[in-house]
């Protein structure tokens, strides 16, 4: 038996519970894993609380990361005890996921942990942080440099926005972080933003053009946020947007397009292909300064998850959780 939360869906309810599994309940898979850490992501807060149609397979354990130890492998590239990372491949949405202390995963997932970073740290960065990684890379793939101008990031007091501006203003980009929490200023300054500005200015309808400002952006909100960041991107700039904090919708005009040049580069980090996973968390051991994950971080206990699930979805969890399942 090990410990895990379970999301049912039947007759009695959608519900997420802290309990006893067995282990011949474990899916099919040919590496299995000795938990050692997991995170709660907004996703998985959709995941918990029923909120979002994220679960498509149930009974399911939910958590789209985790990390821990190789405990038996019939995979060629993984042996006991191996440290191994696994993000997204939609483990927590149609394959039990990292919120458990044991996992059953496919080999062709898992990237080797190798003293990149310790399991704490890993998770600390998790799927939020590698997916700021990704867009980090889609800005440079798509020629952003420093000297450019400003970078713009959304969400900037959570997990994705966190990690973002860490690497960004490491990097030596000038980020301008938006957050709708006054009070996360000094945090944000200290991950090295240099200016802050209040979410309301993004988040009401705007016009199609305005004034030229950022080189490139990070959305991880969407909405009217997404449309109004790509309106005030400079002449041939980059937006990547990755998020749906702020809704799901698009509410945007094609003027930033074509008329301006601007690039809109869509990141997904669940079926990422592996190549680009491995040099995503390649970058981020030499790219993100790790004395930082103490403030981005948080650690919990497996009790503690569902409680935040919903305080994370009304936005009042600062940068990352991660979950000790044991
Ligand atoms: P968090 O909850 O940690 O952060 C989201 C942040 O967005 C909040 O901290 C808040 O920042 C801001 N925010 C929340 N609600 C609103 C709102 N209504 N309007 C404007 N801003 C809002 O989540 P994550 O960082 O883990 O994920 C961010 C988004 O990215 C989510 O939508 C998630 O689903 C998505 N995501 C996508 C991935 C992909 O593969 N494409 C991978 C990982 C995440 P502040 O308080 O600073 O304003």
């Amino acid at each position: 038996m090990f410990k895990g939360i379970l999301i049912e869906k039947d007759e009695a309810g959608y519900r997420a519970a802290l309990g006893e599994i067995d282990d011949d309940r474990l899916p099919e898979g040919d590496v299995t894993v000795r938990v050692s850490h997991s995170t709660l992501n907004y996703k998985d807060a959709l995941a918990i609380t029923g909120k979002g149609p994220v679960v498509r397979r149930f009974p399911m354990v939910p958590g789209v990361d985790l990390v821990g130890t190789v405990e038996h492998s019939s995979h060629s590239d993984f042996e006991k005890g191996d440290g191994v990372i696994l993000n997204g491949w939609g483990v927590g949405e149609t394959h039990w996921g990292g919120l458990a202390q044991m996992a059953r995963v496919q080999g062709d997932w898992l990237v080797p942990l190798r003293g990149l970073f310790t399991p704490s740290q890993a998770m600390a960065i998790g799927t939020a942080g590698y997916t700021a990684m990704l867009c980090v890379l889609a800005l440079e793939a798509h020629g952003v440099r420093p000297e450019q101008g400003e970078i713009l990031v959304t969400g900037a007091a959570g997990g994705v926005g966190s990690v973002a501006t860490a690497v960004l203003s490491r990097l030596g980009y000038s980020v301008v972080a938006v957050s709708g929490r006054p009070e996360e200023s000094e945090y944000l300054k200290g991950l090295g933003a240099v200016e802050i500005l209040d979410r309301a200015e993004f988040a009401a309808p705007g016009k199609p053009l305005g004034k030229e400002r950022w080189a490139g952006a990070v959305d991880v909100v969407g909405s009217h946020t997404l449309a109004n960041v790509c309106a005030t991107t400079r002449y041939r700039g980059v937006v990547t947007a990755c998020g749906l904090a702020g809704g799901m919708d698009f509410p945007a005009t094609v003027a930033p397009f074509i008329l301006r040049g601007v690039t809109l580069v869509g990141i997904d980090s669940v079926m990422c292909p592996r190549l680009e996973r491995l040099k995503a968390w390649r970058r981020l051991a030499s790219d993100l300064d790790v004395s930082k994950l103490e403030s981005i971080s948080r650690e919990v206990g497996l009790t503690e998850v569902l409680p935040l699930a919903e305080r994370m979805l009304n936005g009042e969890v600062r940068g990352r959780v991660v979950v000790d399942v044991n």
